[in-house]
This record gives C-alpha cells, sequence and structure tokens, in this order.
C-alpha cells in the first residue's frame, strides 16, 4: 500500500520511463509490457520498451510491437542511454537482474527508480517499488490489479485489455493451471468488458503456425518425444541441427514441453534445446514436485513450482545425461499423483 501511494506520486508528472522484461519474451512477459507501456503512455510519461531479444511473431500484432528496441539487435547503445537517463525503469515478469545478463547490469547501474511487478519465486531485492506476487496466475493479472488500484480503470483500452488478456491466458495455460482462480476470471471478464476480443486474441496466439513448425512438432511427437514410465518422466532433446532442419524460429519450441507433461501419469517433463550461447531447459511438473526448485539446484535457473526454466553450458548430450543420472534419486517425488485428479 505504501508503495502505491509512493509510486502513484511518482507517475503524478510525466517521466521518461524504460520498460524491460525477460529473454524471448512469451505474452504475458510482451503483454505485460506493452500493456503497462500503453496505459503510462495515456498518462503522459514517454515509454520506451527495450527487450533483450527477440520474441515470436505470433506476437507482433500487439500495440506498440513497433516500437520496441530489441536489445541484442544492434540497439545497446541506444538503449543504454535510454536506462542511463530514464526515472522510472520497470521489470515484469522476471525478478532477477542477471536473468537479462548485459542490460540487467545496466539497470541495476542506473539512478532510476526501479518498479518491480513479477509472480516468479524468490525475486532479488533491486526494486523502489515491488509488485510480487506469487499467487498471480501472470504478470498480466498484476499490471490490471495496479492499474486499478491507481485508480485508472478507466485508461484501460481494447489494445491494453488485449495485450494483459494475451499474458493471463497463455500464462494460465488457457484457464487450465492451478493457478487459475475466481479471480483470474473476474480480471479476464473485466477486460472484456473493456474491449478485449478473446477469439481474435486466441487465433492471433495459437493458430498462427508456419507449416514448418507443424512438422517440427510432428518429428519432435514421433521420433524425439522419449518416457520413462517408472520415474514419471518424460522428455525431449532438440539439437541445432534439427532446429535448423525445420527452419525453426523464435517461438516455434514453445508450448512443446507441455506434450510431454500430457501423457497420463507424467509427473516431471523436460525439454532440452541446443540454441548458439547454451543449452536451455524447459521444465514443467504436476503436484508436489517443485521444478523451480530443481532447476535452481541443479540448471542455474527457477521459474515456479510447476514451470520453471534453465540453461547449461555443457554439451546437449552431457546436459541430458546429467539429468538423466539426477532421476533416480528423485524417484520418490516422482510417484504418481494421479489419485489427486480423480
Ligand atoms: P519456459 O520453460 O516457458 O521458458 O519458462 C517457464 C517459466 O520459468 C517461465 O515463467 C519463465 O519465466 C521461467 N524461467 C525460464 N527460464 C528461466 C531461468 O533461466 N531462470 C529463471 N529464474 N526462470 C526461468
Ligand atoms: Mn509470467
Amino acid at each position: 500500500m505504501q508503495d502505491l501511494q509512493a509510486l502513484k506520486q511518482a507517475l503524478s508528472t510525466p517521466k521518461k520511463v524504460v520498460i524491460t522484461t525477460h529473454p524471448k519474451p512469451d505474452a504475458d512477459a510482451l503483454g505485460s509490457s506493452l500493456g503497462m507501456a500503453g496505459y503510462l503512455k495515456k498518462k503522459g510519461h514517454s515509454v520506451t520498451v527495450v527487450t533483450p531479444t527477440d520474441y515470436p511473431g505470433f506476437l507482433h500484432w500487439m500495440s506498440g510491437n513497433t516500437d520496441v528496441l530489441v536489445f541484442n539487435e544492434g540497439n545497446e547503445e541506444k538503449a543504454s542511454g535510454l536506462v542511463a537517463d530514464a526515472e522510472l525503469i520497470f521489470c515484469l515478469d522476471f525478478s532477477v537482474l542477471s536473468r537479462i545478463y548485459e542490460l540487467g547490469e545496466l539497470i541495476r547501474k542506473a539512478p532510476a527508480d526501479k518498479v518491480l511487478i513479477d509472480h516468479h519465486l524468490e525475486p532479488e531485492d533491486f526494486a523502489r517499488y515491488s509488485f510480487w506476487s506469487t499467487a498471480a496466475a501472470s504478470t498480466a493479472e498484476l499490471v490490471y490489479q495496479l492499474i486499478v488500484d491507481l485508480g485508472d480503470r478507466h485508461l484501460i483500452d481494447k489494445n491494453i485489455a488485449e495485450a494483459l488478456y494475451a499474458g493471463i491466458m497463455t500464462d494460465t495455460g488457457s484457464f487450465k493451471h492451478p493457478s487459475t482462480t475466481e479471480l483470474t476470471h473476474k480480471v479476464v471478464a473485466d477486460l472484456i468488458s473493456l474491449g478485449a476480443d478473446v477469439h481474435r486474441v486466441s487465433k492471433l496466439i495459437y493458430d498462427n503456425n508456419s507449416l514448418e513448425k507443424l512438422r517440427f512438432l510432428g518429428f519432435a511427437l514421433s521420433e524425439k518425444l522419449q518416457y520413462l514410465p517408472e520415474l514419471h518422466t518424460a522428455y525431449m532433446v532438440i539439437s541445432a541441427e534439427e532446429l535448423d532442419k525445420f527452419k525453426s524460429r523464435t517461438g516455434d519450441t514453445e508450448g512443446l514441453v507441455n506434450f510431454a507433461l500430457s501423457i497420463e501419469g507424467v509427473v516431471l517433463a523436460a525439454l532440452f534445446v541446443e540454441r548458439p550461447e547454451a543449452v536451455k531447459i524447459s521444465f514443467r511438473s504436476i503436484g508436489d514436485f517443485s521444478v523451480s526448485q530443481f532447476a535452481k539446484d541443479h540448471f542455474e535457473g527457477g521459474g515456479h513450482k510447476n514451470a520453471a526454466g534453465g540453461k547449461s553450458d555443457m554439451s546437449l548430450e552431457e546436459t541430458a545425461d546429467k539429468f538423466l543420472h539426477l532421476l533416480p534419486q528423485y524417484k520418490d517425488q516422482l510417484q504418481e499423483k494421479k489419485l489427486i485428479y480423480q
């Protein structure tokens, strides 16, 4: 509450604002950022959204997309000037500055007050204003709540509503994950009343596949999906060469890990993808098994209890081997949680 009044005061005069989010932004990261940007611009602030990297083409429809500065696409100097000059820096959908590498260090050094809005576990203590809740299904839900709490619900237009709706829809797995609450639906109901077209947003995000992406999905499911019934674990290991073969683009592997999790009886699912900078890993779980803890303990990562990520600087094969050798010690925790859902 103290933070809210202080932030309200800070936003009462025009400010130079930078908004940033995590690398390879997903719909929640980008939707929160562009929703927040749209709102702050309407309040008369001068706002730039800086993303550490590019993001999938199925997010390009969002209003404000063409003004986004992608840090690692030759915009390092421009972005570092904006960060140094900013009066307020919003960090959305991530909460550890090291996760955005060089941009994170620039932000740490910048004199601006930082505003953290996030729902990941274990945030770093760097923000002057913090709106953080792991109970929130998505950062977009927190952004909506913040705008409402600041007394500005009337400023949420169709564009802002659709960006926020996209974040909530995807981070809840289309309102299926346990994080989906009565409040989530109330927020979404309000976003619809403010102009969000749910059919349009879901078509733009989910039905925007290239033929190659679908062929790649077919390949991954038929050739790459491994299942270890005794350990209730399913996983896929995808090499750079395989990504190349299917002309894979940013975002094409998003959601793949959920297919592994959908196998009956699976408690832990993992996806290993060989990227130029490192092996990127996605973890998902059902029930009590904390993939956030698992990613933190073994793969330099973190996230949420049932959805987390990490990375490895070892080769793809060594990374997968490490994972497979770790599993037996978790055997008891990986026992089937099927009864919960009957
Ligand atoms: P995804 O598997 O979709 O990339 O990520 C799943 C969740 O874990 C997301 O909420 C994402 O922000 C978080 N996450 C992914 N990679 C990392 C990481 O390296 N570190 C941390 N702390 N969180 C991550
Ligand atoms: Mn999120």
